[in-house]
């Protein structure tokens, strides 16, 4: 999928591409925003500073890759051209990437980010929905797409900062009436790109508001664009 050498292995990916990837390693086991540029940190638990003083409404974050190339292509050819071979690499990463993570309490329910109805019409299908599929057939946690709507169009959201981001998020999801009563407190929230965790916070928000009881909350996702506004208000 990348080089186009004969992969030999069933992903579609040669084990050198596979080194060359670029993998998340040591980030905030919280937001999973990189320590610093160039400096790899060591500590398994590391926390940032930003989450230390104002956490989010969710746990842990699990991101594959860092949003850089040839992942920010793949993920364009996917998203944007239907290339569903993309989609699928992309998903097995993600399960490799959870799999050697520590994940020490898993979710009961995988719950990809809701696209918004028109956006669903334009695209004609959900990416994170398609990566959380994926991942439902790999590791038997189902995927729950009627629990949360987004009721609320955006348009895209390039550009803004991870406060405009945050503000422009108030009310954009609604969860299920009939749903909120089930037994449920463990979900992983499925999506491809994380840029401010904006649309993280708010989802993890809209859920805890309506929840009946505690919940875990963790972030799983293809990528995370290192965002250059680390200043941060929940
Ligand atoms: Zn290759
Ligand atoms: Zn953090």
């Amino acid at each position: 999928m990348v080089c186009g050498a004969h992969p030999h292995t069933a992903n579609n990916l040669c084990i050198d591409c596979s080194n060359d990837m670029p993998w998340t390693y040591g980030g905030c086991v919280v937001c999973g925003q990189s320590a610093t540029p160039n400096k790899l940190e060591k500590d398994p638990h590391y926390t940032c500073v930003h989450c230390l003083k104002m956490p989010p409404c969710y746990r842990q974050t699990v991101c594959a890759f860092n949003y850089l190339p040839p992942i920010n292509g793949l993920i364009n050819q996917f998203k944007h051209q239907r290339n569903l071979a993309s989609g699928r690499l992309l998903g097995a990463c993600l399960n490799k990437k959870i799999s050697s993570s520590s994940i020490t309490t898993w979710p009961q329910i995988l719950l990809p980010v809701p696209l918004h109805n028109k956006r669903l019409r334009q695209r004609g299908f959900n990416q994170a929905q398609f990566i959380a599929a994926e991942l439902s057939r790999s590791i038997g946690i189902k995927t729950d797409t009627s629990l949360c709507q987004r009721k609320v169009y955006q348009t895209p959201q390039q550009g803004h900062s991870r406060v405009e981001r945050l503000a422009g998020m108030e009310g954009i999801f609604e969860i299920s009436q009939h749903k909120r009563h089930q037994y449920i407190n463990r979900v992983a929230i499925i999506d491809d790109v994380m840029t401010t965790g904006a649309t993280a916070q708010a989802l993890s928000q809209c859920l805890i508001d309506a929840w009946h009881g505690p919940l875990d909350i963790q972030i799983w996702c293809i990528a995370r664009a290192q965002s250059p506004n680390v200043q941060i208000n929940w």
